[in-house]
Formats: C-alpha cells, structure tokens, sequence
C-alpha cells in the first residue's frame, strides 16, 4: 500500500473539502484520473479534478457546494454526474460505476457499482489510479493496474484486454494517441495492436466526440505525431478518408509523385515552425490544402503528374468534410476553404511582370487571411533541394512586397486633403472647375510630398500661398514646391 504525504492536503485547501464531504457522508471517495496521473507527472494538481464517489454523486455535490458557499454547476444525473466550480477548480463527481456494452450500443447503460468494477471501466492504467479522500484512506494510492509503472515507463496501456476495452467505447483509441502526444508517450505494443484490430469500430462513435479528441491531438505540441499514428493505426481513415488518400505515390513511365500524405505532415510541421500557437483552423487548412490532389491526379505524356485544379475542388472537399463531422458552417469553414482555394496563387505572383490588378485581386480575395495564406504557401515549400527552396521563399517574401506597394499606392490614390473644394470655393469665389481642381491637386501632392504635414491648419495656410499663383495662371515657385528636408539634402 503506498501512501501519500499529507502535507499535500494542506498545500491545496480544495483537498480538505473534499476529504471532510467524504467523511460528513461516510462515502469513500476518491480523486482519480487526470488530476492524479498529472500530479504524479508534475507534481502539481490541475485544477479540472475528478472524483469518484461510492455513493450519491449529487448529495456529494450538494454538500460541497455548500461547504464552498457556491452552488451545484451542473448535473448529468442520468449519468451520475455533479459538477461544482470553486476557485481555479471545476470538480467532476461521477459515482463509482459499471458499464454494460452491447456490440452495436453506442452508449453503455450505466448504473452505480462497488469500486472493483469502476476500476475496469477506466481506458489506460495511467488514468486508472486513485487517491483516497475519505478518513480510512486518506491518502491512499490505489493502483491496480500498474499504472505508476507505466507513468515511469512512458507508455499508454489498457487495464484490461484491449480488444475488449477498444471494443466496448472505441473512442478511447483516439484517446490514446491522444495521450500519447500529449505525454509523449509510447502505446504498448499489444494496445497498439488493439487499435489496428478495433479502428473499424470508430464507426459507431459521434462526429462530435470523435473531433473533440481529433481537436485535441491537433492542438497538442506534436500533432504531426498524432496524425502519423492515426494513420498508421487505421484510425484516420475512419473519419478523415480523404486524408488517408493523400498517403502512396504511384509510378508511370519512370515518374513518382511525392507521397502526399507525407508531403502534408511536413507542411504541418513547418507550419508550427514558423507559428507555434497556430489556430485550429489554419492546422485544420495545412492538413486539408491538397485534399484534392487524389481525385484530381492525372498523368500526362508531356507533363507528367498533374493536379490541375486540385485548389479548387479541395476548397468544396472542405465543405463536405466539414458538413459529415459536424464542424461549423460559418466563417470558420469559409477561412479553410479560403486557404485551400488561394495556397497555389501566390507562387504565381512574384513575378515583376504581374499586374498590379492581379496583386490586387489576390489580397481582396484573401483579405484578413492573407498573412496566414502566404505562410502556408512558405511551409508548403517541402523541396529538399537549397536552392530551389531558398528561390521560392523568396518570391513570397517578393510578393508580399509587392502587396505592401499596391496597397500604398492605392492608398494614396485614394488619399483626400483636409480641405475641400467647397471651402476653396467659397475661400476664393469660385465656381466649380478646374481652378478649385488645381489648387486642391496642389495641397494634396504638398501633403504627399511631405512639404506640410496633412493637418487642417498647415493646409489652409499653405492654400493662402499657393492660390496666388495658380489663379493668376502663373506657375506655383519651386521653393513652395519642395520638401525642405529634400532641399536640405539638396544643398
Ligand atoms: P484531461 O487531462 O484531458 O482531463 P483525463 O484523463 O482527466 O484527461 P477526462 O476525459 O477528464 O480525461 O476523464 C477523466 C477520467 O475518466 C479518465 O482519466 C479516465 O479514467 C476516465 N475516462 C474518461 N473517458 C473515458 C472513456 N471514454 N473510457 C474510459 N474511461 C474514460
Ligand atoms: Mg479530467
């Protein structure tokens, strides 16, 4: 029996309260979990804390909240569930339970049962140790799965059979390779084996809770991993079919194309690279945008591998996808869409003979989205070769210097002085015509050339001075057509 130092209940005041409802309703209860894999990993308790009660989840609840001064959260009590909020803590109170699966169930039926058989229920052995919070165990470290041997090995194991444990709640393999990356974990090679046996099985579960784990694996520090290991586990092409389609390369008349699949997981890592806390959806872009290269391949005698128009018919796979997982149809779908359609423009554009129309329409289009896109298309450089690597990098860097240009010099084409034509009109007596036209062209190419700065006053006086020339159709003088900092330079 291994017990843990008290001086940890004094350290987290949360401890206590829970230890004294425990005893207050003579349920054994427990922290387990999470919580407990992590404060052996860290040391630490996070603040998302699971207990598991012998007894009344809800009156546990109850008594707690009111010991806290706060109320029940939330309640799931066709699950046996409470949730209190306190402090930096939400507390999860679940009894101590069976669950019975039938083969084509996706839900288990539930019911409340002694602790020996909530053991089993649990999905790894590191997530299967429990802490006492009640008197005559407090304390405690229950473990009877090996579940501190395999923190200290590093490795994701089930308690029990794995077919079994796979089979009866398969989302728990996406767990696994949830916490695998997350932990950096290995998967013990007979539940590794489990996965590949039972991935078929992913079938049955949600699109909602296959992506709350897939969003998780995204996020975590080695997605790229993550995605490996779906891959490899069969599990990928369970729920993202046309990613797994990426994965291969075929051969004709002596040329290969690249392996897509492993073109897109490099695309990803550089991605992360270069932005580390990359949003969901620009991860969600990089793995999609070529989503379209296996329905669109073709060979060609002359070309080679084509995937003409693969942009365009991933961005409506994006939509599809998104549709069968249940992911939102709103802006956020638009901006992956968006990536995936524009990823092939920008490579185009560097070019110095390339309009300035075309700059403009790749940046309307792109809008906000357009820094994202154009590191994208810098990850989507994947080409082993330095020099041709360096060579595309830098035409990126070359178009986003020349949107810079044409957005200044729209910018200023658009630019309007601080006085209006009605106000030279009525200043000199004037009717609209070119006159008004020319003093305010005037004013304007002074603010542009930097000789008054774009302030009201600065310009109304400067308008008093040149106004003189140009009504009496004389030439306005160079000097009040110079910037004296030019002028300075000049002498
Ligand atoms: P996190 O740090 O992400 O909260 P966690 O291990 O606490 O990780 P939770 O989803 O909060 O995960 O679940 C708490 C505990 O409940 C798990 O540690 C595990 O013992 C058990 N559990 C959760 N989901 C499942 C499942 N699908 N199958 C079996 N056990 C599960
Ligand atoms: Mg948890």
């Amino acid at each position: 029996m291994t017990q843990l130092p008290l001086s940890l209940w004094e350290a987290e005041p949360i401890l206590s309260h829970l230890s004294a409802v425990a005893d207050e309703l003579q349920q054994p209860s427990y922290l387990v979990g999470g919580c407990v894999r992590d404060y052996f990993l860290t040391g630490s308790l996070v603040p998302s804390i699971d207990v598991v009660t012998v007894g009344n989840p809800t009156l546990f609840a109850e008594r707690l909240a009111q010991r806290l001064g706060t109320t029940i959260a939330a309640e799931y009590r066709r699950f046996y569930v409470a949730v209190v909020k306190w402090d930096r803590y939400e507390i999860e109170i679940v009894a101590s339970r069976r669950e019975s699966y039938t083969p084509d169930s996706r839900n288990p039926t539930v019911e409340p049962a002694p602790l020996e058989e909530d053991f089993i229920r649990r999905d790894f052995t590191i997530n299967a140790l429990y802490i006492g919070l009640h008197q005559q165990e407090k304390g405690v470290l229950l473990d009877k799965f090996g579940g501190i041997r395999d923190l200290l090995a590093k490795v994701i194991r089930t308690p029990t059979d794995p077919a079994r444990t796979f089979s009866d709640d398969p989302l728990r393999m996406l767990r696994a390779v949830r916490f695998a990356v997350r932990l950096g974990f290995d998967i013990e090679p007979k539940t590794y084996q489990g996965i590949i046996d039972e991935a078929y099985r992913l079938q049955i579960v949600s699109p909602e809770r296959i992506v709350e784990e897939f969003h998780k694996i995204l996020m975590s520090p080695d997605p790229v991993r993550g995605l490996k290991l779906l891959y490899d586990t069969g599990l990928l092409k369970q729920f993202l079919p046309e990613v797994a389609a990426l994965a291969g390369t075929e051969m004709q008349q002596g040329y290969a194309h690249k392996d897509n699949f492993a073109h897109t997981l490099k695309v990803l890592e550089q991605l992360l690279e270069q932005r580390p806390d990359a949003s969901l959806w620009l991860r969600w872009a990089a793995l999609l945008h070529d989503i379209g290269k296996p329905v669109t391949k073709r060979f060609d005698e002359k070309l080679g591998w084509t995937f003409h128009l693969h942009e365009e018919v991933g961005a409506k796979m994006v939509k599809s996808i998104f549709q069968r997982l249940h992911l939102p149809l709103d802006e956020r779908l638009k901006y992956v869409q968006k990536l995936v359609r524009l990823h092939g423009r920008p490579i185009g554009l560097a070019d110095e003979g390339v309009t300035d129309s075309a700059i403009r329409r790749l940046a309307a289009e792109a809008g906000e989205a357009l820094e994202d896109l154009i590191l994208l298309c810098r990850s989507d450089v994947t080409t082993r070769n330095p020099r041709r690597r360096d060579r595309f990098l830098q035409n990126f860097d070359r178009v986003m210097q020349r949107v810079r240009e044409v957005q200044e010099k729209d910018n200023l084409a658009r630019f309007q002085p601080p006085i209006r034509g009605d106000e030279i009109m009525k200043t000199f007596g004037l009717q609209p015509g070119a006159l008004v036209g020319a003093i305010k062209e005037t004013i304007r190419q002074a603010i542009l050339d930097g000789i008054i700065p774009n302030e009201y006053e600065a310009a109304r006086a400067y308008m008093h001075q040149i106004a003189p020339y140009i009504l009496s159709g004389k030439p306005v003088p160079e000097e009040l057509r110079q910037n004296p900092q030019d002028k300075k330079r000049q002498g």
